[in-house]
């Protein structure tokens, strides 16, 4: 029987595979290491500010999300037309392809990255070209510049990569956007922006002032801690915000999630201290996996990734039977968060007893 056909392109999304959760084995704390979450619970004031918006869900929220585009911009020391707040910073890279790309235009990016790429790329009828990682996990900036076409609207670095981890450096980004057509949007997808250490990191900020063509894609979700609520934003020069604003869902971002946001910008200082435990943490964790002798490429966000290729499976399951679960890839490595301490040591004895 005749029915209704998406368009064929909707037929080729490819499915977001999301962290599962962990098993729940008798006597054993379980520990979710599968999504690059905040391992710490949110603070008491977060809570608060949240619980009142709850008070008034009879309500619509603000669509402008005016207090938070406020917020944001006196942080960020940017006018507010240049910012762009979303249901995530995922919703901004449906909101960017939307607004960028006709059917069959290009998006260029490197592989393995953020897996929803693929997916805002393919729903937009837009055609993703992807670029290898090196060995070590690092963009191939000058083979994505290779691969830049007439039809290519929009590159997308994502600094630090998920899931390898390393990131680029602002000599690495200044030469990579230098060589960038003026006309094609340049994504530096900031996610896990503030967990990075490196004398040379890309001040983000500082890069899109220069460039035009630059939008930079920030969340809450990570060092902020507030995934569950579904808050990013976008940092780029007017004409790019405002056609991402142009496109977004109306009443997006519910009043919970935009007074739990101006909160945590609030308690940023509490907030980032957390970040430096955690990324002490991941220091601590990637010692100790040297010391095994497992050879992993530098991690800038707040998890390792494990080049496995064909044993991806058989570590994921020796993790999920040591209580801790990962984000496999099939074929190609495993992606482990840092969390609780607990969590960070039985991944530490996984990997031992894996690599004897
Ligand atoms: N970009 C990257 C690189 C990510 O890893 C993630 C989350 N996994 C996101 C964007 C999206 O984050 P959110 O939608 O929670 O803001």
């Amino acid at each position: 029987m005749a029915h209704p056909q998406p368009r064929p392109n909707v037929l080729a999304i490819p499915a977001y595979v999301a962290g599962r959760p962990p098993t729940v084995r008798p006597g054993m704390t379980a520990y979710k290491l599968s999504s690059n979450e905040n391992p710490y619970p949110p603070l008491p004031g977060v809570v608060e500010a949240a619980t009142r918006a709850v008070a008034v869900m009879n309500r619509y929220p603000d669509m402008g999300s005016t207090a938070l585009y406020d917020a944001l911009a006196a942080r960020l020391e940017v006018p507010v037309t240049d910012l762009a707040v979303a249901t995530g910073s995922v919703a901004l890279i449906y909101q960017l392809v939307n607004a960028f790309c006709a059917p069959g235009d290009e998006v260029v990016y490197a592989w393995r990255s953020f897996e929803a790429y693929p997916i805002a790329v393919t729903a937009a009828g837009a055609e993703s070209v992807k670029v290898p990682v090196t060995a070590d996990g690092r963009h191939d900036l000058e083979a994505m510049l290779a691969a830049i076409t007439d039809r290519t609207r929009i590159v997308m670095v994502c600094t630090p990569n998920n899931p390898t981890g390393p990131a680029v450096t602002q000599a690495e980004l200044d030469a990579f956007l230098a060589r960038v057509p003026e006309h094609v949007v340049a994504v530096v997808d900031e996610a896990y922006l503030e967990f990075v250490r490196m004398d040379d990191a890309v001040d983000g900020l500082a890069t899109y002032r220069r460039h035009p063509n630059v939008v930079l894609f920030r969340t809450f979700s990570k060092a902020y801690g507030l995934a569950g609520f579904r808050v990013g934003y976008a940092v780029a020069q007017e004409h790019v915000a405002s056609a991402l604003r142009a496109v977004s869902l109306p009443f997006g971002v519910s009043a919970v999630a935009q007074a739990a946001a101006i909160a945590s910008l609030e308690a940023e200082g509490e907030l980032l201290a957390r970040v430096d435990d955690l990324v002490a943490e991941r220091d601590r964790v990637v010692a100790g996996l040297r010391e095994t002798g497992w050879d992993v490429s530098e991690p800038q966000g707040n998890f390792v990734w494990f080049a496995l290729g064909d044993r991806t499976a058989e570590f994921a399951a020796a993790a999920d039977e040591a209580g801790i679960t990962v984000r496999p890839f099939a074929g190609e490595g495993a992606r482990v968060s840092i969390g609780e301490t607990e969590g960070n040591d039985r991944l530490l004895e996984v990997a031992r007893a894996f690599s004897a």
